[in-house]
């Protein structure tokens, strides 16, 4: 396994607090150094991966959780404006949503998100699936 050198950078558009909190606390023990950026709507989101206003210095995340419920702009139209845009669309998206619609799961994959994952409902299954998405994108899997 190649030694990582950078900490790797997660962008969390989420609008739920308590989620924000969960997975900050779920990636804190982790075993790769990360850093977190949290916004909490679509806007936000495009801006932060525009590099617009106050992200200006954003840097570029090497993963993408997604909320699919969000104020203003929705998840649903930010995975298709990433995955539209030639430079974004590399960066892979984890929609981790409470829906556990049929027709949710296949259109984030017909939008081509990396993986779809229903958010368990208590603390500890959250940070489980948290501690999950650490482990397998971080340790198993090569990013570009
Ligand atoms: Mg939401």
């Amino acid at each position: 396994m190649p030694q990582q050198t950078k900490p790797v950078d997660i962008l969390l558009i989420e609008d739920n607090p308590a989620d924000v909190r969960l997975t900050i606390e779920g990636l804190r023990e982790a075993k790769i150094a990360n850093v977190l950026h949290a916004v909490r709507d679509g806007d936000a989101a495009l801006d932060f991966l525009g590099r617009r206003g106050r992200y200006a210095d954003a840097p570029r995340p090497d993963l993408i959780l997604l909320d699919l419920n969000l104020p203003g702009l929705d998840g649903r139209s930010v995975l298709s404006i990433i995955k539209a845009d030639p430079r974004l669309k590399v960066i892979p998206v984890v929609v981790l949503t409470s829906s556990q619609a049929e027709a949710d799961i296949l259109a984030a994959y017909e939008s081509h998100a990396n993986c779809f994952i229903s958010k368990p409902i208590n603390f500890a299954g959250f940070l489980k699936v948290v501690h999950s998405i650490e482990n397998y994108w971080f340790t198993v899997v090569r990013l570009p």
